[in-house]
């Protein structure tokens, strides 16, 4: 029994997205970072898409999703972000994976019983979040030991990319090739998505995008320069008339001052429709609106379909919440947060169909 809701996922974009990012590269190299199980995609179809195009690098959050991605990427880099816990150097060389060394002590655990296996080392260069100190780096990387290990590679994270015109974007970028000098053998790693758009002198060797491969604008406020991803249908349940002085929904929260044809759909914050998105923007159904009337429910979201031509309402109709009529970024925008959470959220219980895979 097919599920309400379908998520369509493209790989095909996906790829060609990647493609375009590293074309941004004058070193020519750009991995794929799918964490969250692919900013919610599928790691385990997006990972394989993007290494048939030739990527070679994947970045995850956590040991576990790196342990998973390995069954789909047996041959990939799997760089693990959020670093590495004592008892974890064995299940990072059983699964081949690279940790991202957040501290001293980090780096000294892998020193100590790694034996020579590959590990990067992040710089925490303005988010002061994960990451070694810049002192702290300084000290480790004038050690005899730290230098003559075999680094793969030295990363730092921005914190404003998407505001171009923020002073610690380049505060960082100097920050991080200042430290990088010490380990100069060591390939670097800078630019996030939003960070690729910053001009070249902020990529380093290894570009890292997340968000703009499944579609997300990184440059916001200019036009996105990637493909769409992702089409959510869900299934229009029920059309009944609503008249005026009628409400519609929790709270009330709707009033009607005309008599209002009301769609209910299969699809509610329980699925990844954020509750704040109550009473914003549109779904679509051939190019007609539907604009969401009321509160988001649980489970059910309110259209008003007063406008369509009767004949297209009928239940078991499908409604397209976003894709090309409405992207991620138009939802986010609506709901007062960004492309990242409408992603990671995106479709729990939906059918998921991948489409564009070679
Ligand atoms: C998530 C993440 C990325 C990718 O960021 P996007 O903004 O999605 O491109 C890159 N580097 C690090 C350290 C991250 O945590």
């Amino acid at each position: 029994m097919p599920a309400p809701a379908r998520l369509t996922i493209d790989l095909g974009a996906v790829v060609s997205n990647w493609q375009f990012l590293k074309s941004q590269a004058t070193h020519g190299q750009c991995a794929g970072v799918v964490k969250a199980d692919g900013y919610g995609l599928g790691a385990d179809k997006v990972g394989p898409a993007l290494y048939a195009a030739g990527c070679r690098q994947f970045f995850v959050a956590h040991l576990p999703e790196g342990i998973a991605l390995r069954t789909a990427l047996p041959q990939a880099e799997i760089f693990v972000l959020n670093g590495l816990l004592p008892g974890e150097v064995g299940p990072y060389r059983a699964s081949r994976l690279i940790p991202v060394l957040n501290d001293p002590g980090q780096v000294a655990l892998w020193m100590k019983e790694a034996q020579g296996a590959a590990a990067a080392i992040h710089v925490d260069t303005g988010m002061n979040r994960l990451g070694l100190r810049v002192d702290e780096a300084r000290t480790l990387f004038t050690e005899p030991s730290v230098q003559a290990y075999p680094w793969r590679l030295l990363m730092s994270h921005f914190a404003c990319a998407d505001e171009p015109g923020h002073p610690l974007n380049q505060i960082q970028r100097d920050a991080f090739f200042d430290i990088a000098k010490l380990l100069p053998d060591v390939p670097t790693s800078l630019a996030n998505s939003s960070g690729i758009f910053l001009g070249t002198d902020y990529h380093g060797d290894l570009l890292r995008p997340g968000v703009a491969l499944y579609g997300v604008n990184p440059v916001p406020g200019k036009p996105n320069p990637l493909k769409s991803t992702v089409t959510l249908e869900t299934s229009i349940l029920q059309v009944r008339r609503v008249d005026p002085g009628m409400s519609v929904g929790y709270g009330a929260a709707h009033k009607a001052d005309r008599p209002t044809r009301v769609a209910t759909v299969a699809y509610g914050y329980a699925d990844g429709y954020i509750r704040s998105g109550s009473g914003k923007g549109a779904a679509y159904l051939s190019g007609h609106a539907l604009p969401i009337l009321g509160r988001v429910s649980m489970d059910l979201l309110t259209l008003d379909a007063t406008d369509l031509p009767e004949a297209l309402v009928h239940p078991g109709a499908m409604v397209e919440l976003f894709g090309p009529s409405r992207s991620v970024d138009d939802v986010a925008n609506d709901a007062g947060t960004i492309g990242y959470e409408i992603l990671t959220d995106l479709g729990r219980r939906a059918d998921r169909v991948y489409i564009g895979a070679r």
